[in-house]
């Protein structure tokens, strides 16, 4: 038996991981948590809404522990489990990002595994299992391009929250739903698989694959290339993680291999400047990932209320970045003044 332990039970993620918990026989739901939503019909022998969760975390006491929180509040979840060497299955990339070096240092004091959730980290690592380093020549992440793929920047002056939140693949939540349309979400993902797997920024590529069916590919010096198809059904990344080493199987109908076809292309990133930002974010290092983050949350919720145009996200990142000083965080204090301060730049 895994006793897993499920922060953001009732979140888009925490929702399809609840689905995969109840369908393997071998996993148990022994804590789950929300921000404020009820967590009554949810059934784990901890629960909580808001406050502390390493309190519920102790108590648990669990095997693995899927970071399924939105946004840098996530945090907390990430670095007792990598401090404790339990089992981290990764959704909240905000943390990892963020927390960068500091997660790291957490993870080599602790022991502890992340098996990442993320659709395209899932894919990396299933195409990097079992590969020396050396024969990794670039990782090639892809992504759907989001909801105004094709857009020129006249054309997204005036688009409202609601356009962002049509996703065309993929059923999310709200705050990485605008991140996917802006590409922040891409350049969050791209700094996530710099600390994933330890290959510098120059050797990480993204290409946009409208149909979200190559979840991303794994380029090696001899030429070939591995890549992971499958449906863009969030079920499957979930399970791995949980299921790891075992890959249980899941409900979902094979692909349909004659019906696709398979188009790339560059993303434009004069137009969706958010992912040239955290690329440049990620080579600076120190707390720029943590300063573009933190930005970038406040400046979608902004957004999200009405009160910034979708073009005005990137303005108000690039300005937090121009102000900050980028030096790094020593503890998870520093790091926590760092993220205040970036939220704390006017918006609008
Ligand atoms: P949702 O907004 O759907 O769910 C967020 C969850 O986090 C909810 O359970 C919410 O509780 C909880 N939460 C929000 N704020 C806090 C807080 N301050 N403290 C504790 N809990 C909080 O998000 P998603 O499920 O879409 O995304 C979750 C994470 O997974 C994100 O980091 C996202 O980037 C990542 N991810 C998501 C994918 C997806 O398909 N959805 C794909 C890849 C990554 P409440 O209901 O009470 O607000
Ligand atoms: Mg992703």
């Amino acid at each position: 038996m895994k006793r897993v332990a499920l922060l953001g039970a009732t979140g888009s993620i925490g929702r399809q991981a609840i689905e995969i918990v109840e369908a393997h026989p071998e996993l148990e739901l022994c804590a789950a948590t929300s921000g404020s939503t009820p967590l009554d019909d949810v059934d784990a022998a901890f629960t909580q809404v808001g406050g502390d969760v390493e309190e519920i975390l102790e108590r648990a006491q669990p095997d693995i522990v899927l970071n399924a929180i939105v946004g840098f509040a996530g945090i907390h979840a990430t670095l007792w489990a990598l401090e404790r060497g339990v089992d981290l299955a990764l959704a909240n990339k905000e943390s990892l990002v963020a927390a960068g070096e500091l997660a790291l240092a957490a993870q080599r004091r602790g022991g502890g595994r992340i098996l990442p959730v993320d659709s395209e980290h899932s894919a990396l690592y299933q195409c990097l299992e079992g590969r020396a380093p050396e024969q990794v020549e670039t990782l090639v992440l892809t992504g759907s391009g989001g909801p105004f793929r094709g857009r020129t920047r006249d054309e997204l002056t005036t688009v409202t929250p609601d356009e962002a939140l049509a996703h065309p693949t993929w059923r999310m939540g709200p705050k990485i739903t605008v991140d996917s349309a802006t590409l922040a979400n891409k350049g969050l993902e791209l700094i996530e698989a710099h600390f994933l797997f330890g290959v510098p920024y120059a050797r990480i590529e993204v290409v946009l694959q409208p149909t979200s069916v190559v979840h991303s590919l794994v380029r090696f010096r001899d030429g070939a290339a591995l890549a992971h198809l499958g449906h863009p059904d969030m079920r499957v990344p979930i399970s791995f993680a949980l299921t790891y080493p075992e890959r249980a199987a899941t409900p979902l109908a094979p692909l349909d291999l004659a019906s696709l076809t398979l188009v790339f292309e560059a993303p434009d990133t004069e137009t969706f400047p958010l992912l040239a930002l955290a690329r440049e974010a990620g080579e600076r290092g120190g707390t720029y990932p943590c300063v573009f983050n933190a930005a970038n949350e406040a400046a979608v919720a902004a957004f999200l209320d009405g009160r910034l145009p979708f073009l005005e996200i990137a303005a108000v990142v690039a300005d937090a970045l121009a102000r900050a000083d980028g030096a790094p965080a020593r503890d998870l204090d520093e790091l926590m003044e760092v993220d205040r301060a970036a939220r704390a730049i006017p918006v609008a």
